[in-house]
């Protein structure tokens, strides 16, 4: 999807249709080049997104919507590397919850296919499940330890090596 569409969509007050378009933006949250298209639109975007029902059983669909924004910002804002946002907090703008979530959606695997991290090494539990990875971002060479974790989805819980 372009972009243009990727706005109409998550101003369309659908869903359904916010909710696609939100995993789009996220999906190149580390693209400047795609990104810069809507900062000019944030506002209109935050606006046309305000109180919908995003639904979600185990987890808020919401956070899909909250985390397009937020990447939006960050790249109208920060010139911090990119590789913020895999550790980057936000609150749920629906939620009660007073407490700050991280984005779990970012599979390493996926972010090495898009050639924004490295793989350094994978530590198993009983040789069989993966406990976590440890990766590098390609850019400024920050090393994050990945827990890979499975409930009712799969998800991913990044955090800065020191
Ligand atoms: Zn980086």
């Amino acid at each position: 999807m372009k972009q243009e569409e990727l706005f109409n969509y998550i101003t369309s007050r659908d869903c359904n249709k916010v909710w696609q378009s939100a995993c789009e933006i996220i999906k190149h949250s580390h693209n400047k080049e795609f990104i810069k298209y809507f900062i000019p639109h944030l506002s209109t975007i935050i606006e046309k997104t305000n109180k919908l029902e995003m639904g979600g059983f185990f987890a808020p669909n919401q956070r899909f919507v909250d985390f397009a924004i937020k990447i939006i910002e960050f790249h109208k804002n920060k010139e911090n590397c990119s590789c913020f946002l895999y550790i980057e907090k936000f609150h749920l703008s629906n939620s009660l919850l007073k407490k700050e979530i991280k984005y779990d959606g970012f599979n390493p695997k996926k972010e090495v296919e898009k050639e924004n991290i490295i793989f350094i090494t994978t530590c198993y539990i009983n040789k069989k499940w993966v406990d976590y990875y440890l990766v590098e971002c390609c850019k400024c060479k920050k090393r994050f330890k990945v827990e890979e974790r499975e409930g009712h989805y799969m998800f991913w819980n990044w955090n800065e090596v020191e």
